[in-house]
């Protein structure tokens, strides 16, 4: 699947910090994680915080999936508002859910202080705008999901966007305090190479074939024809799933990240905050601090 194009920013701004070499022997751990984007590199993290031998494979260069195309934008919203979730799953999982991204944004920032990551990580506010009139009420009825459960959000109307942030087709917004924007390419190599020093075993450039179960294990093989064998196998494999789950549960379209050079003066308002539209074909804005990130 074609996830990126040649040159994706983060790629060109980094280089690859850190290769490592594919698995010709057979091999055997405890866990295996399959997939060493950011979601991996964070998996990978825990199972050693939780003492477990650990393995890590990836068919590409490490982080050379879509974790090397990012727009950079860490928000706690998911793809579906609160108030719908509430609908789907009631109010406590709902709420739960949104806590818990809410707070990740936190936990990611004193992770990148931890492992003295390069990824430039700032927090921000953020604002989820609606582009279209019709889409105004739905917007409310997140802000007020959003404010009886606690979360730091502010309405503004169209004038006070256009007034603050300069942006004409907005009909409104929910402006939260909670946001922050980091390289994750950059993260996800930190990430990895400060715990291949605790131990984490990892091979790239090794595509893993379906895996075969037995009883009290499984036995994944690779595209060079060796086997891995493992207790437990975790897929970070993100869009690629797809390619693993029989089910047709998504329908994958393109996304574009467009890098553009800084004016040398940007206004704090801008520099400060993440801006995201609620439709599907929505338009995402972050603003990097370049110069003060590495
Ligand atoms: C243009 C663009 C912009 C985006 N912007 C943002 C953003 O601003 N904020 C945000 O939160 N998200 C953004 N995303 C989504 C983003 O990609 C994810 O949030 C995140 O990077 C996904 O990381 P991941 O580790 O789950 O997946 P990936 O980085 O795609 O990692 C999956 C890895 O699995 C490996 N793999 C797959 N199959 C196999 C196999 N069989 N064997 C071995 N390895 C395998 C791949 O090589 C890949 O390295 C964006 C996506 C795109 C395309």
């Amino acid at each position: 699947m074609k996830l990126k194009s040649s040159e994706p920013f983060w790629l060109v701004k980094n280089g690859n910090p850190h290769s490592y070499p594919s698995l010709r022997t057979n091999a055997a751990t405890e866990i295996l994680i399959v997939g060493g984007g950011i979601t991996g590199s964070l998996i990978a993290h825990q199972c050693l915080e939780d003492g477990y031998e650990t393995m890590l494979v990836d068919g590409r260069e490490i982080a050379h999936g879509s974790t090397s195309a990012t727009t950079s934008m860490l928000q706690y919203e998911i793809d579906t508002p609160l108030h719908t979730l509430v609908e789907k799953i009631g109010e406590k999982g709902a709420v739960a859910s949104y806590q818990a991204c809410h707070q990740s944004i936190d936990d990611l920032g004193k992770l990148v202080r931890k492992i003295k990551s390069g990824c430039g990580f700032r927090k921000k506010q953020s604002l989820y705008f609606a582009a279209y009139k019709k889409d105004v009420d739905g917007l409310k009825r997140e802000f007020d999901a959003r404010a009886a459960n606690g979360f730091p959000v502010e309405w503004l109307d169209a004038v006070e966007i256009e007034k603050k942030y300069k942006l004409h087709q907005a009909h409104g917004g929910i402006l939260s305090e909670q946001g922050a924007n980091m390289d994750a390419f950059r993260f996800t190599h930190d990430m990895l190479a400060y715990n291949v020093k605790r131990g984490l075993i990892i091979y790239d450039k090794t595509k893993t074939e379906p895996l075969v179960y037995s009883r009290n294990y499984v036995t994944v093989p690779t595209e060079h024809g060796t086997f891995i064998k493992a207790k437990k196998v975790i897929y970070c494999t993100g869009y690629e799933s797809v390619n693993m789950i029989p089910e047709n549960f998504v329908r994958l379209h393109s996304t574009y990240a467009i890098v553009g050079e800084q004016q040398s003066q940007h206004p704090d308002h801008l520099n400060d905050t993440l801006f995201f539209g609620i439709r599907h074909d929505h338009i995402c804005i972050s603003v990097l601090p370049m110069i003060n990130a590495y």
